[in-house]
């Protein structure tokens, strides 16, 4: 299951994938370019897994540069997802991320005119149609999708975070609003 990468669900395609024109130089587009809904620029991961990259290279001999702000998690189903362009990033190399989970806020960094996500994936080393793996059609538009969002597990999040043991967990769910507590203890942390 893939859920969507921004947290509302909603989201465009800017610049497909492929083979493209900028500026007169042809270049083959590794991922593709969406923008969020109504200004939702809270970008969450897709699937879940493990954070292999969270960083900015400014160092221009190093092409990577070009993603300023990014984030790449091995996934549950093997590939890698790079999630680049962030104004910020809330997570660290080596966390284990939940699907659904916030981990970095859609914007410009990088080789970037405008506030996007670069969204890439990699298996086996190799880039594949991101469009295609998104379920969405691969043309740049006005058309927005709308995918599924993933519930993501509050509680675990803020105790693994926190280090909370078992028995501040099971305090804390007797709480009556304990779901919303979570989640805004959750908030209060990224
Ligand atoms: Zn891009």
């Amino acid at each position: 299951m893939v859920y969507s990468p921004y947290m509302g669900g909603r989201f465009r395609v800017s610049s497909p994938y492929g083979w493209r024109t900028l500026s007169g130089v042809r270049e083959f587009h590794g991922g593709i370019d969406l923008v969020g809904a109504d200004g939702d620029t809270d970008v969450c991961a897709s699937v879940g897994g493990k954070v292999i990259q969270s960083r900015i290279i400014y160092d221009h001999s190093n092409l990577t540069w070009q993603w300023g702000n990014y984030v790449s998690v091995e996934g549950e189903d093997g590939n890698v997802i790079y999630y680049c362009h962030l104004a910020e990033r809330y997570v660290e190399k080596g966390e284990t991320v939940t699907a659904g989970q916030r981990i970095g806020k859609q914007g410009h960094t990088g080789y970037s005119f405008g506030d996007h996500l670069h969204f890439e994936v990699r298996r086996g080393g190799n880039r594949i149609n991101a469009a295609n793996y998104l379920g969405v059609q691969n043309v740049a538009g006005m058309r927005y999708y709308d995918l599924p969002v993933a519930a993501p597990d509050y509680a675990d999040l803020v105790c693994r975070k926190c280090r909370f043991e078992q028995q501040t967990r099971d305090y804390l769910n007797a709480y009556k609003y304990a779901s919303d507590l979570w989640r805004k203890l959750y908030e209060q942390m990224v």
